[in-house]
């Protein structure tokens, strides 16, 4: 495969689309209407800092594709938070939300900023004047954003409460809030629990011994944190974990509460005295049988997919594979299941949030458990099924079984 080196987050997920398009014989038209988002709004983001000064940030809100149902879709907080990339997070969103069936479309927003170099104060100056830039393209029908990276419940209960300000009592303007702000019980852990959903149904069909299992996983934020507690519980062996400021490697299995403790106290897994200190480069690269990316994007590169020692790459994270490294695991014969699939619990849960919300009633834990667990098994087995039956990659199944069903509510609502 040739290299990609030169394509922007946005254009690399386009390459999967476009594989998918070309399958399913889209014509022009349709392959170009659910390309490209249908409308995008870049935003200044002016706030007051502590010390008084006034500074400007730049934030996004682009919605990809609304056939299915609103625009879905959460906010991240991060300095390389520009265009092209919410871009390509907003069309992952229009596939991931199609691929589970749920009726929404796909959306992404981002403020390009450091949220480790603010204050909660500042933190909170900065939602409130990006939602209020947005205000008048969001709403319980329109469009509805979630945390994602740099972003959590705390967020959502700022952003709930801004466009409170102008429009009255929304809950359901928002999905991922906290639990006394009428959040769904299940939502914080909803991602990585997804996670050992799929990873169940995988093993089964690719000869894998989930108890016992070894795992590394990149990221300790919320999917990653939640992916190793309950990955843990089902009997995997976590053997490393990294996060922003390093990892941490130890063969016999890291001992979680030990390291959850240390995580609460230094703000991080580097320096846990319990394992041995490795970069972040050398985590992926290390011997297991599960790898779960669950921080950035574009981790597994050309660079280093001939290089891993996995029996299987789980996408935690959203795009952390590029297509070179999708190409190599492929010719390797390591089976990558998509991150549209595998992450695909937090935005289930949140529309399991958003429906509580519109009802009015809330659900209890193992209602939303249950629930979770059939829709992304489901999903599961019809991308695992697709691609057996068409000889294709289960990234290629999923990306097509979720573009074939925005061509046809695009088709149905009259658009083609
Ligand atoms: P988070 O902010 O809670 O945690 C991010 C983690 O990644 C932290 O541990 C951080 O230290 C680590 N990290 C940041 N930069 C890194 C780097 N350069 N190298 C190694 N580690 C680094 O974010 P999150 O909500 O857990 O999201 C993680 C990923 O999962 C993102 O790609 C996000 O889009 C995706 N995702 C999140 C959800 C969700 O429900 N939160 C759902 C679907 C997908």
């Amino acid at each position: 495969m040739q290299s990609t080196k030169a394509l922007t987050p946005f254009e690399e997920v386009n390459l999967f689309y476009d594989q998918a398009a070309e399958r399913l014989k889209l014509s022009s038209g349709v392959w170009e209407m659910l390309r490209r988002p249908w409308r995008e709004l870049r935003v200044q983001v002016p706030v007051r800092m502590d010390n008084g000064e006034m500074k400007v940030f730049t934030g996004y809100r682009v919605q990809h594709n609304a056939a299915r149902g609103p625009y879905k879709g959460g906010v991240r907080y991060h300095p390389q938070a520009d265009e092209e990339e919410v871009r390509a997070l907003a069309s992952l969103m229009t596939w991931k939300t199609a691929l589970m069936g749920l009726p929404f479309g796909g959306a992404k927003g981002g403020v390009q900023c450091d949220p480790n170099q603010l204050s909660l104060g500042e933190l909170n100056r900065i939602t409130r004047r990006y939602t209020l830039s947005i205000e008048h393209l969001i709403g319980p029908n329109r469009d509805i954003p979630a945390p994602d990276l740099g972003t959590n419940a705390q967020t959502m209960g700022w952003m709930m409460d801004a466009y409170g300000q102008i429009h009255g009592y929304t809950p359901a303007i928002v999905t991922g809030k906290p639990v006394e702000l009428h959040g769904s019980l299940g939502r914080d852990s909803a991602t990585g629990r997804g996670v050992g959903y799929v990873l169940t149904e995988a093993a089964k069909d690719f000869g894998l011994e989930v108890r016992g299992a070894r795992v590394v996983i990149q990221g300790f934020g919320n999917v990653g944190s939640w992916a190793a507690r309950l990955l843990h519980e089902m009997g995997c062996r976590i053997i490393a974990i990294g996060d922003a400021k390093g990892a941490v490697y130890q063969p016999r299995g890291l001992d979680l509460q030990k390291l959850l403790r240390h995580h609460t106290s230094a703000g991080t897994v580097a320096g846990f005295p319990e394992g041995e200190a490795v970069t972040n480069e050398e985590l992926l690269e290390l011997d297991c049988d599960v790898l779960l990316p669950a921080a950035i994007d574009n981790v597994l590169t050309g660079r280093n997919a001939s290089r891993l020692k996995t029996r299987l790459v789980l996408g935690g994270a959203n795009h952390p594979t590029t297509p070179e490294a999708d190409a190599i695991l492929n010719d390797r014969r390591i089976p990558v299941l998509p991150d549209i699939l595998v992450n695909a619990g937090g935005v289930t849960v949140s529309y399991f949030e958003w429906t509580q919300n519109l009802q009015e009633f809330r659900w209890d834990e193992d209602r939303v458990n249950a629930e979770l667990k059939k829709t992304i098994t489901s999903a599961y087995r019809e991308v695992y099924q697709r691609a057996q039956q068409a000889g294709i990659t289960y990234r290629q199944a999923a990306f097509e079984i979720g573009v074939q069903r925005v061509a046809r509510a695009a088709e149905l609502r009259g658009f083609i």
